[in-house]
């Protein structure tokens, strides 16, 4: 399932918004790209007169002087006022863009999580990159580019008119060829570009995720099966851009054509014209120079027309995600103490397919309890649940009687945080990494939750310390430190209950039982509710819950459950024959 794509009228809606809030920049570059098309316009009326005169014999040396100063000066000037609208247009791309891309982001971060896990993240990352990329020329250069060239086109058609209206009829032979030849394209071209741009995503996608799965691809010998799939969608690729290949294929030429038929016809009749007495041989030549003039702007208009197809398309998956609403209140109450409670929660993945199915559970503020049981019970799916990432289908999970997915998103994460085995570093030094979590943190609290994590002393023996460079073109960190600093961040944010879902996994038994024990230590007073494969975390633990077939089937101390010999004792003693140092 791909993120919406917004509608014509929202796409319009927007971009007259935009507009809207950048006219007097706008304006101020037209005007000035007005004088410079105005500039153009003077050398084709110059020639004329020089051709008026010279038939007539009565071209001085005083006329020629004064006709190639007034070439000289509009040329220079129409070569500085470019300069300075192009200077203009530029900084206004860039303006917009930059807002675009601000806006962009902001929606991306606004995505509600489930959003963005049911969407895939090949969509997203096609819009991040090949939409903001073709959005990009559309606004620095596609838009600036036409609305110059329509301009021009008007101008010159005005100073057309201006010079002999009856010269210049012959010109409109080319509008029913344009109008009719870009309206089919049009009309087949905007779903056209939608359906390369989908294929791009879906594409990304594919390969996104066959490289981040390379492993179990390997392992289940799947590296056929996803070959052949990207071969499809690659496939689907290349039709979709022949599609388009083929239209444009229809349509420039149609184009060209119609501007060489109407140059032949204007020299033609303004030639018939002169000849006949009913318009002076100046006027049929500057009305025919203008009209080879007007194909330089009308060929523009055209042809970023296609750019503005694809800019559009881009614009409309890109609106697409602010589209996507966060079903979560701006406000609501605070809860009133720390008491976390799952009261008879089932929940589906897929409808009709409950993992869970009747938890009922409530967690002291304070307590640590670790939540145990055999893989697929649903224990990940209780600690998406308690973090309030997704809600129940039926039941309720509450923190101090206020429902998780009821509350706005800013004041859960300052009661409950979910840490799990994915975790990301970003482009940035260590300290930028932590600080993620809390923008006010002191030096002393960042080197404080290092040492909580026990990542101080390697974080300390890197080339520049907390200065060192992290991410993908960074320092290289093993996966094990990278959890470290995932948990670090974590002890940063500071909420009052933490989830952590195998949050130390990678680490080595030994090394994650010691990090467990220097987290607590920092934690305490701190609700920790563990999801763990390892049993030492459960025996660590205040209570342990034993989770199987999505619901609670034991819960009591370590030693309770020991010595009722039931699930649980039977899951440690089989732990602890496979190792046997764990005490
Ligand atoms: P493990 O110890 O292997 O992580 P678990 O006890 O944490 O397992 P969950 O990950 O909560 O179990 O999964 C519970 C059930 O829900 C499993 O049958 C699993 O296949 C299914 N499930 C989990 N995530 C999804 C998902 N995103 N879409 C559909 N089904 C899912």
């Amino acid at each position: 399932m791909q993120l919406p794509v917004a509608s014509t009228q929202v796409v319009l809606a927007y971009t007259r918004v935009l507009i809207r809030q950048h006219r007097r920049a706008l304006a101020r570059m037209l005007s000035v790209y007005a004088l410079a098309a105005i500039m153009a316009l003077i050398p084709a009326w110059v020639i004329g007169e020089i051709t008026n005169f010279a038939s007539k014999h009565e071209l001085t040396s005083f006329k020629i002087t004064i006709y190639v100063g007034t070439l000289v000066v509009s040329s220079l000037a129409y070569a500085v006022l470019t300069y300075f609208a192009r200077r203009r247009s530029y900084v206004l791309g860039e303006t917009v863009f930059a807002q675009l891309r601000e806006e962009f982001l902001e929606s991306v971060l606004a995505l509600p999580l489930v959003e963005v896990e049911r969407a895939g993240t090949g969509d997203l990352l096609s819009r991040t990159t090949n939409d903001m990329e073709s959005l990009s020329r559309t606004v620095r250069f596609a838009m600036p580019e036409w609305l110059v060239a329509i301009l021009q086109a008007i101008l010159t058609l005005v100073a057309m008119l201006l010079v002999s209206p009856l010269a210049s009829v012959a010109s409109l032979v080319s509008l029913p060829f344009l109008y009719f030849s870009t309206r089919y394209y049009l009309r087949y071209a905007t779903p056209g570009y939608r359906r390369e741009r989908i294929s791009y995503a879906t594409m990304s996608g594919s390969v996104a995720e066959t490289a981040e799965g390379a492993r179990t691809i390997d392992a289940h010998q799947l590296g056929v099966r996803q070959s052949e799939r990207i071969e499809d969608n690659v496939r689907e690729s290349f039709y979709s851009e022949m599609y388009t290949l083929l239209l444009r294929m229809v349509w420039f030429p149609t184009v060209e054509g119609a501007f060489a038929i109407a140059i032949a016809v204007t020299l033609a009749w303004s030639g018939w014209l002169a000849i006949n007495g009913h318009v002076s041989i100046g006027a049929a030549t500057t009305v025919t120079l203008y009209v080879v003039q007007i194909n330089d702007p009308l060929d523009r208009i055209v042809s970023w027309l296609d750019e503005l197809q694809i800019g559009q398309t881009s614009l409309a998956r890109l609106v697409g995600v602010s589209v996507v609403k966060d079903d979560r209140p701006l406000k609501g109450p605070e809860p009133t103490n720390e008491t976390i409670t799952m009261d008879n929660v089932h929940y589906a993945y897929r409808e009709g397919h409950d993992v869970l199915n009747g938890v009922t559970l409530t967690v002291r503020p304070g307590e640590r309890l670790a939540i145990v049981g055999p893989s697929g019970a649903g224990k990940s799916t209780i600690g998406r649940l308690l973090a309030g990432i997704d809600a129940p289908r039926i039941g309720s999970v509450r923190v101090g009687e206020v429902e998780l997915a009821q509350m706005p998103l800013a004041n859960l994460r300052r009661h409950v945080a979910l840490v799990t085995q994915e975790h990301h570093i970003f482009i940035g030094t260590v300290r930028d990494n932590l600080a993620l979590a809390n923008p006010n943190a002191s030096e002393s609290d960042i080197v404080g939750a290092l040492a909580a994590v026990d990542a101080l002393e390697w974080v300390q023996h890197l080339p520049e310390g907390l200065a060192t460079e992290l991410g993908t073109t960074g320092y290289p960190i093993t996966p094990g430190q990278a959890q470290q600093l995932a948990l670090a961040r974590l002890v940063l944010s500071d909420p009052h209950t933490l989830v952590l879902d195998e949050a130390t996994a990678m680490l080595d038994p030994r090394a994650a039982r010691h990090l467990e024990r220097s987290l607590s230590a920092v934690l305490s007073g701190r609700t920790v509710i563990a999801i763990a494969h390892r049993l030492h975390t459960a025996h660590d633990a205040d209570r342990v819950c034993v989770v199987i077939d999505g619901v609670v089937a034991e819960l009591g101390t370590h030693d309770e459950l020991v010595a009722l010999h039931g699930e649980y004792a039977g899951l440690w003693s089989s732990w602890r024959n496979e190792r046997p140092t764990a005490s």
